[in-house]
């Protein structure tokens, strides 16, 4: 039998572990939290306005000059969120409001004309904590279908509504619809007559000119990283001149166009849209920092300059990771893109 004592001994020798081993461990954590914390920027934003939608040839220092300008605009104003502590949820969702509502883009104002003559537009957001995801496709009536996509994702238990079903989601829960008319631009238009014009010459099994080509893309997209260290992303796109029969692109697709998730990264794309479905293009730059221990740049690199290129994709993405770095890689002529980190903003095109 042990003595009081010895008991006294012993308990005190093991408190004296357990403080021992706390403290040790507390300071484990904080060596370990500290390069981390150094690392990590307080906030990190990256935007595009499209892929492939240009060419040097077709821009003019003045049309250079607007891009430029309004993307500098639109990273300011998810800046502007995230500096204010704001989350990075809202800064996607309200850089892309002020992109679709921005006539130089195809999305929201801007949008592309259908075959029909019609605007059909596309959205989606993915919240990369919860892993909650909206999107909404094919609706002609919603001013800013980004923020239709994010009342999908907090106010419905679905992920991807369409048509006219999610037109009458957005009037129910008080989103801005406005006359399609809002959605008229003559530049537009125009390119879908050049492409109606060139589809009757060609045929309809006919390879369509390639300088017209450049105008079939376009689309918008924010990535985001919060002080909190939550990350977001989120697209928005008129979808391709001259689709038809309610087609819809790889932007309102989860996987697809758009993809979340803290513990890796966040990644919005742009480009043609069929090959982004197939080859679940955004989530496969998570899939390659997950599974295989990529970088975020090595990931994205692979999937649009080698995967990409290789089967005939055209496009590019904005990525940011859940230490800051960000990735723009495209595969196309330009990709109208920038990208904001506390004391560093820039805009580019090619
Ligand atoms: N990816 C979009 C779509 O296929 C278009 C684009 O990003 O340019 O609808």
């Amino acid at each position: 039998m042990l003595k009081m004592k010895e008991i006294n001994f012993f308990h005190g020798l093991g408190l004296c572990w357990v403080l021992c081993l706390t403290a040790c461990q507390k300071n484990a954590s904080s060596s370990e939290n500290k390069p981390a914390m150094q690392q990590r920027p307080a906030y990190a934003i990256a935007i595009h306005g499209g892929a492939g939608t240009l060419s040097r040839a077709n821009m003019t220092p003045e049309k250079e000059a607007a891009y430029r300008s309004a993307l500098d605009s639109a990273l300011i104003i998810g800046e502007t969120v995230l500096k204010n502590g704001g989350t990075s949820l809202d800064a996607v969702e309200k850089t892309i409001t002020y992109l679709e509502d921005c006539p130089l883009f195809n999305a929201g104002r801007g949008a592309v004309f259908t075959h029909d003559g019609r605007n059909e537009l596309d959205a989606s957001i993915m919240d990369g904590t919860t892993q909650k995801a909206g999107a909404v496709g094919g609706v002609s009536i919603v001013k800013n279908p980004i923020q239709l996509a994010r009342a999908v994702m907090d106010k419905s238990p679905h992920v991807f509504l369409t048509g006219r079903g999610a037109e009458q989601f957005a009037i129910e829960h008080q989103i801005d619809t406005i006359d399609p008319k809002w959605f008229f631009t003559p530049e537009r238009w125009q390119t879908l007559q050049e492409m109606l014009a060139e589809e009757k010459k060609a045929g309809p099994t006919g390879e369509l000119d390639p300088a017209l080509r450049d105008y079939k893309f376009g689309t918008v997209g924010c990535v985001a990283l919060d002080a909190q260290g939550h990350l977001a992303a989120g697209t928005s796109t008129g979808g391709m001149t001259n689709k038809r029969w309610n087609r819809l692109g790889d932007s309102p697709v989860i996987g697809a166009g758009t993809y979340a998730s803290d513990d890796a990264c966040a990644v919005s794309c742009t480009g043609h849209g069929e090959f982004f479905i197939r080859y679940a293009v955004a989530h496969d730059v998570w899939a390659l920092m997950s599974y295989k221990n990529l970088s975020l740049e090595e990931a994205a690199n692979f999937v649009v300059r080698k995967k990409l290129v290789e089967k005939g994709g055209e496009g590019g993405l904005i990525a940011v990771d859940k230490a800051g770095n960000i990735a723009l890689p495209f595969n196309s002529e330009g990709m109208y893109r920038g990208y904001a980190k506390p004391g560093e903003r820039k805009v580019m095109i090619y």
